[in-house]
């Protein structure tokens, strides 16, 4: 019989390995900053009340099936996800130039789309098969397009000096990529740094992309989730679509809509001609037959009343404000205790300056250590700390452990 001894044992995910550490610890103060899901102010996870209402609305339909879905997902979901992402007034919806297909979440569309580009897209002879990633990124890139032999190199982004973005550094990377290059872009709340372009940065990003005719893999796992308003967190991918930049968007409804473990995304192809987008979703059909047959229903369903009933869409921007406020709030109260109270030494404003899920606190490594050994404090060794693990029960020991660890 086979006995697979030649199989190495892979190393734990270092996320899930952090979690089962901290579930294992008896310290009663211990804390959870590296979970990449919403917690409330009682450290739970969050059931949002128009996801309820949804559930409520799908669970008394006497017409509910569980028949296969289309394909390429469920047209009402797919079509109000672009639009969500795009605007509901964009041009290239109107001209027929949008390619929309349902994914197994963010996950899922960051991988159709990265074998779409494996099987299709013209990398030139120069630059070979390479996509370029933000350094650092979402671990999880490398592995998604170095499955489909895309082999992944990166770009600056992040600049320990000034705990912001390496502008400089990222731009001339992109001037000197060869032409026709894949440049993977955090579309809103980069993880893991939580370090934004500003609009000038993006305008200025936007002008090489076109000079050098690279190609914009935007990957949006957080809209709504960054500043608390949908179509501010959208700004950057509506930007490059208005100047034509060829493009994809990787979209996910995890972390905005909280429905992580439903699985539920799409993959949106800009396209130059109606013509083309039909082609392309041609392709974006059979190869995603070939691996899941038909997306998953639930989630689609959900998402799709949210999406297309105007009374759930405003419960919904009210739940994202609630969510995104709390980040804000904490990210507040983080900076006050340690530049008021505390007088940390050091500049902390990058805590407030910072969006998103998650924060670059600075820390290295060893300080990074002694958060989660000395204080139980779980954190990525990166120095990354989830916001949302943050709460007022816990903000003050937090700030008094960090205060310790860089004194
Ligand atoms: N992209 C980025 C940058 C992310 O942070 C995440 C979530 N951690 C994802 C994509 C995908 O998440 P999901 O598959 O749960 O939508």
């Amino acid at each position: 019989a086979e006995s697979w001894n030649e199989v190495p044992l892979a190393p734990p995910d270092s996320i899930f390995k952090l979690t089962a550490a901290f579930k294992a610890d008896q310290f009663p103060q211990k804390v959870n900053l590296g979970v990449g899901a919403y917690r409330d102010n009682e450290d739970k996870p969050w059931v949002l009340p128009v996801v309820k209402k949804a559930t409520s609305v799908l669970l008394n339909d006497p017409n509910l099936d569980h028949e296969y879905l289309p394909i390429t997902g469920l047209p009402e979901f797919t079509s109000g996800a672009a639009k969500l992402i795009l605007g509901s007034d964009s041009p290239a919806i109107q001209e027929g130039r949008v390619t929309s297909v349902q994914t197994i979440s963010g996950t899922g569309a960051n991988h159709l789309g990265a074998l779409f580009l494996s099987r299709f897209y013209h990398f030139s002879p120069e630059g070979g098969r390479k996509v370029w990633l933000s350094d650092p990124t979402w671990v999880n890139h490398f592995a998604i397009f170095g499955n489909v032999q895309i082999e992944p190199v990166t770009y600056p982004y992040y600049d320990p000096q000034t705990i912001g973005l390496a502008f400089k550094p990222f731009l001339d990377t992109l001037r000197n990529a060869p032409s026709k290059s894949v440049f993977l872009l955090h579309a809103c709340a980069h993880n893991p740094t939580g370090v934004d372009p500003t609009r000038d940065q993006w305008k200025e990003i936007c002008d090489v992309i076109l000079e050098k005719g690279h190609y914009a893999f935007f990957d949006c796992a957080y809209q709504g989730f960054a500043s608390g308003d949908l179509d501010n967190d959208a700004w950057a991918v509506r930007y490059f679509v208005s100047r034509s930049v060829p493009l994809l968007v990787c979209q996910s409804f995890a972390k905005n809509a909280g429905l992580y473990g439903e699985r539920i995304g799409a993959l949106h192809v800009v396209a130059p001609t109606t013509e083309a987008a039909a082609r392309v979703k041609s392709q974006l059909s059979v190869l995603s037959r070939s691996e899941i047959s038909n997306p998953p229903a639930h989630g689609a369903r959900l998402v799709s009343l949210i999406l297309n009933n105007p009374e759930l869409f405003n419960d919904w921007k009210r739940d994202i404000e609630t969510m995104a406020n709390r980040i804000i709030e904490m990210r507040r109260e983080l900076h006050r205790s340690l530049t008021e109270e505390l007088k940390t030494p050091g500049n902390w404003d990058h805590i407030i300056n910072q969006i998103g899920m998650f924060s670059f606190t600075g820390l290295n490594a060893e300080q990074s250590k002694a958060m989660v050994e000395k204080a139980h404090i779980y954190m990525t060794g990166n120095g990354r700390i989830s916001m949302s693990g943050l709460n007022t029960h816990n903000i003050r020991y937090v700030a008094e452990s960090l205060d310790k660890v860089v004194r």
